[in-house]
């Protein structure tokens, strides 16, 4: 007899607060002020949403050279640092603030940092570099691992040190850094700053592994919360891939597996999980939403837009 084939949404998945909220304003920017609009960086880490931006008249600028004096121009949900936002302001830019409103507080827990600050994350990603640049201790360090964290150069005795980490890593890999931490320096003060929309994404992958042999997240290589999501997976034992479409769902999966789970990162639009569901519902798969219970009831209110002049 055929086993059934099931596919598991994870609940919640997908887009989260701070997402919906950059690409809303970025729409209200484009309709008061028409193309070109600029935006430092890419707005979300998803190549769906910026081509469609691009399309759209928004250009992705990487420094403000590249911004023209007296456009429009975004700073995009994962923020930038102090220097940038000095920098943009002297040059006459009209500037709108889409960082999300979790990672300026990620900002304002480093700026109150006074010795010493760790901030556990990614080198090179644009949060991390923004968080840096808003620190206000004498000496600050980013740690990536385990690793790391044991190899952190000896610190002042009598250090005050704060510890904050990327809002978007895996919640067990820093609650190891920070364990590593601890032992050398008990006294280090931490704040929670991964956020909710990552921690809830993580819960319900986990919770998923138990009933599925593979993981599909749907999320773009550079974003950092769908590749956490793709690692939560593995750690919990499943084989996992992270794609961005439904085009990307490797043929063997469809072929040969029972039982899929799917999720999304959080900056990855609910058209792309149809797609998804779409696909493996027309290979004979039965779609089955996994029950929630995490109140996502998060918004953030829209940052202000300047009047056209
Ligand atoms: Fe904000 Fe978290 Fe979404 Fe990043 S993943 S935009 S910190 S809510």
């Amino acid at each position: 007899m055929n086993q059934e084939k099931r596919v598991f949404l994870a609940s919640p998945h997908g887009m989260c607060a701070g997402v919906r909220r950059a690409l809303e304003t970025v729409e209200m920017v484009l309709d008061r002020f028409g193309p070109p609009v600029y935006v430092l960086h890419e707005i979300v880490h998803n190549n769906f949403i910026v081509n469609d931006l691009r399309q759209r008249g928004v250009r992705f600028a990487e420094t403000l050279e590249e911004v023209p004096p007296g456009a429009v121009l975004l700073f995009s949900a994962h923020g930038v640092s102090a220097a940038v936002e000095e920098q943009a302001r002297s040059r006459n830019l009209r500037i709108v603030d889409v960082t999300c409103p979790l990672v300026k507080r990620l900002h304002h827990c480093a700026g109150k940092a006074h010795d010493v600050l760790i901030l556990i994350g990614h080198r090179g990603h644009p949060e991390v570099e923004g968080t840096v640049g808003r620190s206000g201790a004498k000496y600050t360090f980013v740690v990536g691992s385990t690793a790391e964290a044991e190899a952190l150069t000896p610190l002042p005795p009598g250090s005050r040190i704060e510890l904050l980490a990327q809002t978007t890593l895996n919640t067990e890999e820093v609650g190891r850094i920070e364990a590593k931490l601890r032992e050398r320096y008990p006294q280090l003060e931490s704040a929670a700053t991964v956020c909710y929309a990552t921690t809830n994404r993580q819960r319900a992958v986990r919770a998923l592994a138990g009933k599925c042999e593979v993981i599909l997240i749907i999320g773009s290589p550079r974003s950092s919360n769908s590749n956490r999501l793709r690692e939560v997976a593995e750690q919990a034992g499943v084989k996992a891939f992270l794609i961005e479409n439904a085009g990307e769902i490797p043929a063997e999966i469809i072929a040969k597996t029972a039982t899929i789970g799917v999720s999304a990162g959080a900056s990855a639009p609910e058209s792309l999980v149809e797609g998804v569901l779409e696909r493996l519902r027309a290979a004979g798969f039965r779609v089955e939403n996994e029950n929630c219970a995490t109140d996502e009831s998060t918004a953030f209110s829209i940052p202000p837009i300047p009047e056209k002049s």
